[in-house]
């Protein structure tokens, strides 16, 4: 075998591993044969080759909507998160270059070293462009309605598309997934959740408490528009997290939990489930963040998604993880970038640690003569204006 080795001031091995100063990689094509200090990678596989970049491994995209790109700037925030709906409905309605710009969203996730991406996708059209580009992970096939009868119909619609779809592309699965509480009928949000892989939008507003501990306010005129009868409108759980809390499990993806009270957080950590942040579109649609601290605090297993771009400027996680930098800067910075590299969490495995024997997609981040102190702070601090370069793509699992 011809091994490629190389050498660079920083190599990040990437989830709960320490960074290597002056590290070194042993590439097989795309597969990592070892990654270490650089004294003894080459000692076992030659002289390495030195590039002026911070290694890392590929990242993940835990949360996004690709089929809603052509939407990009185009659903006004600061309403809260009913009114951002209601004008995301109208504006999908309108219609729009759906799947020129899932082309170019798919572009923009590898342009931004994404590997592997939790997608959630009415349509099962983004697939294929997520194949296309190598991308693997997770198509969480959404169903709401919150009568039993919308929810039923829905749930048919999304089973005959699967079937119709066929496979969804090498290294993806497609897992039905409920919206949210206020959207999907509890039993069948239950009936997913306990199936297995699965993703919900969960606490992403006080106003959803409202809804579901009170049966009032924004989320209950809007069933009540979208035809509820006004005598099945009751509370039916102590907190949006309360309501579903039995049914999440280490395969849930929780989506937000940016409105959470003690009871939720226990009971968020019991789950084992991965708590998704995506803070950017959380300050588009209600201002508010996630409590950071709090969650790692908790020891609740973290990811990070951008969400879709009618709620957030880019697709690339290093800039969702930004702003989480700027705004907790007390949480160290190895801590924050941990977050991109979930890819467990969306079933790809691999994805997120240099880990010999596996193609987890390696990238290359261009130092241009720098030399930081705390690579991960390095990171965050230029992810915006940082273009990254794959050294080795991500080869998916073969699943049964
Ligand atoms: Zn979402």
């Amino acid at each position: 075998m011809s091994v490629r080795v190389l050498t660079a001031p920083w190599v990040l091995p990437g989830a709960g591993a320490e960074p290597f100063r002056d590290g070194a990689l042993a590439l097989d094509g795309d597969r990592v044969v070892e990654v270490g200090p650089r004294a003894g990678v080459e000692a076992r596989h030659g002289g390495a080759e030195p590039i002026d970049a911070v290694i890392l491994p590929a990242l993940v995209n835990a949360h996004l909507h690709l089929e809603l790109c052509h939407l990009a700037g185009q659903v006004p925030g600061g309403g809260g998160l009913v009114p951002w709906i209601e004008a995301l409905v109208a504006a999908r309605f309108r219609g729009g270059d759906v799947e020129g710009a899932m082309a170019r969203g798919a572009a923009m996730l590898r342009d931004a070293g994404v590997a592997a991406v939790g997608d959630v996708t009415n349509g099962l059209a983004s697939g294929a462009h997520l194949a296309r580009e190598g991308i693997a992970g997770t198509l969480f096939h959404e169903i709401y309605g919150f009568t039993a009868e919308r929810a039923e119909a829905s749930g048919r619609a999304a089973a005959e598309a699967r079937r119709c779809a066929g496979p969804p592309g090498p290294g993806l699965r497609v897992a039905p997934s409920p919206h949210a509480v206020y959207s999907t009928h509890l039993p069948a949000v239950a009936g997913m959740l306990r199936a297995g892989p699965a993703s919900i939008h969960l606490a992403e507003v006080p106003e959803e408490r409202e809804f579901v501990a009170h049966a009032r306010g924004p989320f209950a005129d809007l069933v009540l528009r979208l035809g509820l009868e006004p005598g099945a409108l009751r509370p039916f759980a102590r907190s949006p997290v309360a309501a579903v809390e039995e049914w999440l499990g280490p395969e849930t993806l929780v989506v937000h939990a940016v409105d959470l009270d003690g009871e939720d957080v226990a009971a968020l950590r019991r789950s084992g489930a991965t708590v998704v942040l995506c803070p950017r579109s959380n300050l588009h649609v209600s201002g508010r963040l996630p409590d950071l601290p709090r969650l790692l605090a908790a020891g609740i297993p973290l990811a990070v998604g951008t969400d879709s771009l009618a709620s957030s400027p880019s697709l690339a996680p290093l800039e969702e993880l930004a702003a989480l930098h700027r705004a907790f800067p007390a949480v160290p910075a190895a801590t924050i970038v941990a977050l991109a590299w979930s890819g467990g969490a969306v079933g790809a495995p691999s994805v997120g640690r240099l880990a010999p024997g596996a193609c987890p997609g390696v990238l290359a981040a261009p130092l241009d003569g720098a030399r930081p102190a705390d690579p991960f702070a390095w990171l965050l601090d230029g992810a915006a204006s940082r273009p990254l370069r794959w050294l080795a793509r991500h080869g998916p699992e073969v699943r049964a």
